[in-house]
């Protein structure tokens, strides 16, 4: 058979020759290609060196006879159709062609168009006949893509670095690649099916898996990396997200699991390294900054005013060193865990009408108004370190003194919001322009400009409120506006009353 069926070959096979020129008109102006034969035994040998889609094939010639080269050739090409041309012949030997194996028949002498009509019959059997050719080779194709796909996808999973298993909608496993199969020593036979909790013992990643998988937590930006340690040192962090189907509709869970045994050992190094090169260095910075201090009172009025500057900025920059190792001390203590101890109810109220008394005196220096205002008359107490609670407000408050300019204002608010106290530390000064924001709660980060250039820090502030403030439970947030000022807001939740 040709390839394209816009355009078929026939060969006919008759010995009249009008009948094949004849045809050949026809058919040539149907847009088929023609070849003749005068004979069967010819026919059959055109067959053998050219495709041919359809024959007409007069069933009564010399020679060779009709029906012979019809077994012949529905035996070598049975994808040729053959319509048969039934001269004088009678029906049956037309039924008996079609039963041979003939599509179709035309009786002698034909009209062209009941030529036409039997070989457009024969062309939309071809073309049929090569759409369901090309749709099962399509379907074909379309399976060994999926098969092809469906192998790959196993063999990367299988190859992951990081362990992954996924639930179904009910929690239950349904699949381990075998770096999640390492991480928590789970034999690789071990059936799957059962809860996470069964394989990894570990409540809080089981609660996590079966919220995600029964589809309950809508927002997946809310879904927390979860980190969690097992009893063999071992220290994991677990990201899981929902596997969605059609419509949104929950199919379970993908859990990837990674191994920061590593990165907490060497965080704790780390730790402890600044820990204790600041613990060591505070006793000497302290004893050279009071004994400066001696000095500089000490120093005669006819003293050279350029040796009093060098020693007062000496004494500065060794209070400037002394700040900074203070709040890496602090850092390391939250990062250990300590610095939260003492654990007792406090009244946030009371406690920032103390700060903002204390720190009173520097925003006067700086004849900047410092207020607190109340909005409730009792405020409910929340229950954590009364020491952190002061380090979070010290510090925001003083740096709003301290980013704001002289005679400019401060205001320390505080109100219900939700289950929430919120402080908000409200200040007119410098601002912060939107480009830092994301960056000012980085360690070290401080913003140099031209503002800000005589001011001294460490750009350890935030980081430790941060800190100090989620080991409350709560939120800290900025809004600024460079020129106008500030708004820090503190969200600390407070306990449910039973
Ligand atoms: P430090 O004050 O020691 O530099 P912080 O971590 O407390 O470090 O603050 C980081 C940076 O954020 C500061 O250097 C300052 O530029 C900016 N900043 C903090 N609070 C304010 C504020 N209320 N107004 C303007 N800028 C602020």
């Amino acid at each position: 058979m040709t390839d394209a069926v816009d355009r078929i070959r026939v060969l006919i096979v008759d010995d009249e020759m009008d009948i094949r020129d004849g045809s050949e008109r026809i058919l040539s102006k149907m847009g088929c290609e023609v070849l003749k034969a005068d004979r069967g035994d010819k026919g059959l040998e055109i067959l053998k060196n050219e495709p041919v889609d359809l024959v007409l094939l007069d069933m009564k010639m010399p020679g060779m006879d009709g029906m012979e080269v019809l077994n012949q050739i529905h035996r070598d090409y049975p994808d040729i159709l053959v319509v048969v041309i039934t001269g004088f012949a009678t029906v049956e030997t037309a039924i008996e062609a079609m039963k041979k194996g003939a599509y179709d028949f035309i009786p002698k002498p034909f009209e062209p168009d009941q030529l036409r009509i039997v070989v457009n019959r024969a062309w939309d059997k071809l073309r049929l006949r090569a759409e369901t050719l090309r749709l099962s080779e399509e379907k074909r194709r379309t399976l060994i893509d999926l098969d092809t796909e469906k192998s790959r996808i196993h063999t990367i999973l299988e190859s992951l670095p990081s362990g992954t298993a996924v639930t179904d909608n009910k929690g239950l496993v349904v699949l381990m690649n075998p770096a999640f199969k390492r991480h928590f020593s789970i034999p690789t036979d071990r059936p799957l099916g059962q809860a996470i909790t069964e394989y990894v013992p570990d409540s809080g990643l089981n609660d996590l898996v079966m919220d995600i998988s029964r589809g309950r937590h809508v927002d997946f930006d809310d879904i927390p990396v979860y980190e969690f340690s097992l009893p063999n040192n071992k220290h994991f962090m677990a990201n899981a997200k929902p596997v969605l189907g059609d419509n949104n509709a929950c199919l379970g869970a993908v859990i990837s699991i990674t191994d920061i045994s590593t990165m907490k050992i060497l965080n704790k190094l780390k730790s402890d390294f600044v820990a204790k090169v600041s613990h060591e260095l505070r006793s000497p910075l302290s004893t050279i900054h009071e004994q400066l201090a001696v000095v500089i009172a000490d120093m005669v009025e006819a003293a050279p005013e350029s040796d009093k500057q060098i020693l007062s900025r000496a004494k500065e920059k060794t209070f400037s060193l002394i700040s900074l190792i203070s709040d890496l001390l602090d850092l390391s203590r939250i990062e250990e865990g300590v610095i939260c101890q003492e654990i007792k109810s406090i009244k946030v109220d009371e406690l920032l009408k103390d700060i903002v008394d204390f720190l009173q005196t520097r925003s006067n220096t700086k004849k900047q108004s410092l207020v607190l205002e109340l909005s409730e008359e009792t405020f409910p107490e929340i229950t954590g370190d009364a020491i952190a609670l002061e380090s979070i407000f010290g510090n925001l408050i003083t740096n709003s003194i301290n980013y704001t300019p002289d005679g400019g204002s401060i205001k320390v608010k505080v109100d219900l919001a939700g289950i929430n106290i919120r402080v908000q530390i409200i200040d007119n000064g410098f601002g912060i322009e939107s480009k830092h924001l994301e960056n000012i709660f980085e360690r070290f980060y401080r913003i140099k400009n031209e503002k800000t250039r005589y001011i001294t820090g460490t750009g350890l502030g935030l980081p430790i409120v941060k800190e100090l403030v989620s080991s409350f439970g709560g939120i800290i947030d900025v809004d600024s506006t460079p020129g106008h000022g500030s708004v820090f807001t503190v969200l600390l939740p407070v306990p449910a009353q039973t």
